[in-house]
This record gives C-alpha cells, structure tokens and sequence, in this order.
C-alpha cells in the first residue's frame, strides 16, 4: 500500500519534474503554451482539462515535436479521467514514435507509472528494462533524475528493495536539487525498512527523508515518510504507543492533504496501534472508516489491517456475525494481497530470465561476431596471400623472362661471335663453310655454275711490321668493306684466315667470277690508306675456279682457287689467277679457255 501510495505521489510529481526538466526551447509554435498546459496537471487538473481541450484545436498547426508533446498530454489527460488503457497506448507508441528521444524516454517511464497502476507487473518490467537500457545515452540531468525516481519507486514497489535501494542511492548520489534529495532519501529510506536495517540506520534515514522533503516542500512525500516509520515502530519495533503518537501528531496535516491512500495508510495503521494499546473504540471507528472507503479496494494492506481490527474488535465483543464478516473481507484482502506479491516475484523472475536469455541472444550474437572477424581476418590474410603469390608469380615470370631475354642475347651473342667475324664483320671460316656448302648443293640442283674467289692480301707482313698491328687490322677492315660494297646481298664473303678472304658467287660462271675478282682488285689497289695515317699498298692476289672444273665440292674449290691464288703470289701479286685444269697437271696455266689473255695480262 505505502508503495502504491508513492507510485501514486511520482506520478503527480512527473508533470511537475516534466515542466523543469524540459530545456527544449522553442521561441515562437505553440511549444510554450504546451509546457504551460503541462504544469497545470499537478496544480490544477480542471483547468488542465479545460486548456488541453481549447489548444487541441490548433492541432492541425503543430509541427512534429508540438505534436509529440499534444499527445504527450493527452496520454495524461486520459490517465486522469481514468481511461487508463487507451492512455497506455498512446504513451507506448510515443514511446516508440517520438521524434526525440528524450520524449520517447518520457513517455516509456509514464508506461512504467500506468503498468504499476495496473499491477501489470511484466509489462512495467519490461518498459522498465527498455528504461534502463536507454537511460545511458539520456544526457538532460533533470530527466535522468525523473526516471532514477521512478525506476527506484518501482522496484520498491515490486518487493525489489536491493534494487530500489540501488537507485535510491544513485538517484541521492548524482543529484542535489532538494526534489531528488527528497525522492532518493525517501525510496532509500522505503529499501532499509524492508532489508531490516538496524534500528539506528532507519532512525537517521527517516530523519533525513524529512528534512529534505520539508526542504523541497514536498508534503506528501513528507507524510510518507512518517507513515514508513510509524509502520516501523508499530510493526517491527513493537511499540504501538509511539506509533500512535507519531500517527497523532501528523493525522492533522494527513486530512489536510486530503489524499485517499495517504489517509487509509494513517487510519489503518492508527486503527492498529489503539488496538493493541486498549484503546477499542477509537481503534474501531477508525478501522471502519477505511473498511467502508470506497478507495479501499486499491489499497490492500490498510483493507487487511482495518478487517484485522475489526475482527477481533467483533470477536470480543461476541459478535461473531460481524466477526466473520469482518474476517472474511480480511482473509479476502490478504489472499490477495499474497497473491501480488507472488505475481510480483513471478513477474521479476521472468523478468530476470528473459534477460538472461536476452544477455544469452547477445553473447551467441558476440560469438557469431567474433567468428565473422575471425573469417574476415582469415579472408584478408587469404586475399593478402593471393596478393603475395601474384606477386611472386610475376616476380618469377619477370625473373623467368629475364633471364630468357638474357640468355637469348647470350645466344644470339654466341651465334654473332660464331657466325662473324669480330674484326672485319664478315662470315667467319665455319659459317663461311656451311653456307657455301648449302650453296653449292642449291646450284647442284639447280645445275647452275657455282665459282670462287680466293684472295690473300699481299705483303701483309709488312705492313704490321712496319706500322704496327693496328694499323694492320685497319687494312683488314678496310679490305672487308671495300670489297663488301661491290658485292651483291646473296654473294658469300667470308674471312677464311689472317688475311685470307673467300667468295663463294652462286650461279656464277668463270668468266663473270674474274670481272668480279678483278674488279675487287681494283678496288683495293686504288685504295687511299692515308686515313690511317699511313700510305702504303694496299693490293691483294685473286685465285678464281668454278665448278665447272672443280665440281660442286667446297674443298675443291678452294684448293682450285688457292692454287691460282698462289700463282698470283708467285707471278708478282695484285693479280688475278684462273685456275686451268689442264695447267693444274702441267702446274702453269694462268687464265681459263673463255677468258682472253689479254684480259688477264691487264691485271
Ligand atoms: P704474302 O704477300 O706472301 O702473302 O706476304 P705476307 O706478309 O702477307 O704473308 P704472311 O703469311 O707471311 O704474313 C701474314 C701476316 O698476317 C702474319 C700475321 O702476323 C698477320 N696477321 C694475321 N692475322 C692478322 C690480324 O688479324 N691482324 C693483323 N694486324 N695481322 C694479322
Ligand atoms: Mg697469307
Ligand atoms: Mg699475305
């Protein structure tokens, strides 16, 4: 009951909290009006009715927070003409459709206050859990200490003093306006009582209650207070005699307030400590005046103590018939007073369970989470390895193909330096060789004449000797080009020794191989070699044959050849020799049949 009648002073005190805690400042809008309205409530609840009804019709001009605010009050104003239900509905949804979340937090602690209302134990449990995780992120102070009040009254209210003492304190704690002051010590003060705290504790702690709720001109709250001790001194301390004194003392200021719950608290509790002190009439007159209240109903633990009264009032008085009345409406009003609190501890026990199953969910959450960074991680590290391995790979394919492109140009430098001659760039002896061998097969199949010219350059000896070794390499590059540039593309010219060169001319009779070799003759002997830095000779000893005497074979050509040649030598050099084969036996013949003499002789 005394929880109840708390529930019932928070509620009024909500609109008066309401109207401070608001900071939202709305210069010009109907915001103002609305928050005037508001504070009608615990003041005047006529005239809030009156101009609830009259800014109801600018309805339409509200913006998004006005509105909010409108039905805010509304939720209220439908509380009071007790249409409790459709009050708790709007509320919910405001609490869900709010466009700040400050009054979606409000309008969720009203559900608290009407779920209480109601004894709907599960759904104020869990409004007050959704409160709770809210409550973190609510960061207007005023606010945070309406909802500590509200939080700490409902939990003292369910029989959860551990709790209610909890945010009593941390409401006492955070806080130093004397309303929260008030509410904090006074919750704290409800907890202690019911957690048999020692005498002394609950002594300082009502003392305390009282002076701050006095300072916060909380009157209701004050009496409160005096009803928790009085139930203390009467109830647990024994001392019915002080309880009545005190009950005395303020039952004046009681009528004055005038508030129902308040008033049964005081006559029942009253009605029992004459009670017990002898004092039977007083005791029975009271007690009956709370059995007959029509407010009764709502306030279990006055009904049990008045029909407790008045049952052993009747029984010893040896009326049994209003003994057993009284009885009766007394083991009622206990049954199911007993019945609450056992519908209490259920509704917090589920309370407590679905939240673990909600703590549960989460962690199974956390865990599929922690496994999901894990994969993550894992496809990060895989993605980073893919990355890795590409690079290697193109590290390798780079390093492969380096290292072919490399190679390549090592064989193609080999095949350069087996293939040419280095000083004069001209084929060397064995690709020389094999390309004149395939040559020759070519004009075998063909039938056409294949010749050869073998030149030695002369006296070559000497110019190494006489101007030194590069000077000779000069001569050999510039015997080389010389003769290169008179050459046609598919004639084969090649270095065979020091200062030896061979011509293999491809369908190339005897006749045209002299014109050639004489011309390349020539050509050397006119030869200027100042650009050297020397003048000197430059002339060369021509041996000439073709296949028509030597055949298609490559070793006869060149033995033909340099047979001539030799005899280029032997008859005083730069010359041109034809190999005759008939001289070849006799060892002397200079010119083939079809060359003239006279040709040979100009040379
Ligand atoms: P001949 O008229 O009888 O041919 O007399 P020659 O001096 O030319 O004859 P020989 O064969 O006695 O001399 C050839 C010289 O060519 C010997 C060698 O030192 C020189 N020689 C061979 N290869 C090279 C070369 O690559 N560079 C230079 N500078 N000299 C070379
Ligand atoms: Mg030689
Ligand atoms: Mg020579």
């Amino acid at each position: 009951m005394i929880g109840q009648l708390v529930l019932n002073v928070l509620i009024k005190l909500v609109a008066g909290v309401f109207l401070v805690t608001s900071n939202i400042c709305f210069a010009e809008g109907y915001y103002n009006l609305l928050k005037e309205i508001d504070s009608l409530r615990s003041i005047d609840p006529l005239l809030f009715s009156e101009k609830f009804r009259a800014i109801g019709e600018h309805k339409s001009e509200f913006d998004r927070e006005e509105s909010d605010f409108y039905r805010y009050l509304e939720g209220y104003h439908l509380a009071y003409r007790g249409r409790l239900a459709e009050a708790l509905s709007l509320q919910k949804q405001l609490s869900q459709q709010a466009i700040t979340k400050e009054m979606r937090f409000r309008a969720l602690l009203t559900v608290i206050n009407i779920e209480a209302i109601n004894q709907n134990w599960n759904g104020g449990l869990k409004s007050l859990n959704k409160a709770l995780e809210v409550l973190p992120a609510i960061r207007e102070p005023k606010l945070e200490a309406l909802a500590l009040g509200i939080i700490s009254v409902f939990y003292n209210q369910l029989g959860q003093y551990e709790l209610g003492l909890e945010y009593s304190r941390r409401l006492k704690n955070s806080f130093d306006d004397p309303r929260s002051l008030c509410i904090g010590e006074l919750h704290q003060f409800e907890a202690l009582l019911n957690l048999a705290s020692t005498e002394s504790t609950l002594a300082n702690s009502y003392k305390s209650a009282l002076t701050l709720c006095q300072k916060a001109e909380e009157r209701l709250l004050e009496l409160n207070a005096h009803i928790l001790f009085g139930r203390f001194l009467l109830e647990t301390k024994k001392t019915p005699h002080l309880a009545a004194e005190l009950f005395a003392l303020h039952y004046p200021q009681v009528n004055k307030v005038g508030y129902a719950p308040v008033i049964l608290a005081y006559q029942s509790l009253q009605a029992k400590a004459y009670w017990q002190l002898g004092m039977s009439e007083p005791a029975f007159e009271l007690a009956q005046a709370v059995s007959q209240s029509p407010a009764a109903a709502n306030t279990l633990e006055a009904l049990i103590r008045a029909n407790k009264v008045l049952f052993d009032y009747h029984s010893a008085n040896g009326n049994s018939e209003a003994a057993l009345a009284a009885y009766i409406k007394y083991a009622e009003a206990d049954k199911a007073y007993l019945d609450e609190v056992k519908t209490k501890t259920l509704a917090f026990q589920l309370a407590q369970h679905q939240s673990m199953e909600q703590q549960n969910k989460i962690n199974l959450l956390d865990e599929k989470n922690k496994v999901l960074m894990v994969q993550r991680q894992l496809d990060k590290v895989e993605q980073f390895n893919s990355r890795i391995m590409i690079v290697v790979l193109f590290c390798v394919i780079l390093g492969l193909g380096t290292w072919g492109w490399n190679s390549l140009k090592a064989q193609r430098r080999l095949k350069q330096m087996a293939e040419y001659d280095s000083l004069t760039g001209l084929f060397s002896r064995g690709h020389f060789y094999n390309l004149s061998e395939s040559a020759i097969s070519h004009a075998l199949k063909l039938g056409a004449p294949v010749s050869c010219v073998l030149f030695d350059v002369d006296r070559f000896k000497g110019i190494n000797d006489k101007y030194g070794h590069s000077t000779g390499d000069w001569a050999l590059k510039q015997v080389a080009k010389q003769c290169r540039n008179q050459l046609r593309e598919y004639e084969i010219f090649g270095r065979i020794g020091g200062e030896e060169f061979c011509l293999i001319l491809p369908e190339c009779d005897l006749e045209s191989a002299y014109s050639v070799a004489e011309k390349l003759r020539k050509t050397l002997a006119e030869s200027d070699t100042l650009e050297c830095g020397y003048q000197f000779a430059l002339t060369a000893s021509f041996g000439v044959t073709e296949s028509l005497f030597a055949g298609y074979s490559l070793d006869n050509l060149l033995a033909q050849a340099d047979k001539a040649m030799y005899k280029a030598k032997h008859n005083g050099r730069n010359q041109v020799q034809v190999f005759c084969p008939a001289s070849d036996v006799a060892g002397t013949k200079t010119a083939p049949p079809q060359v003239s003499q006279a040709t040979l002789e100009a040379s």
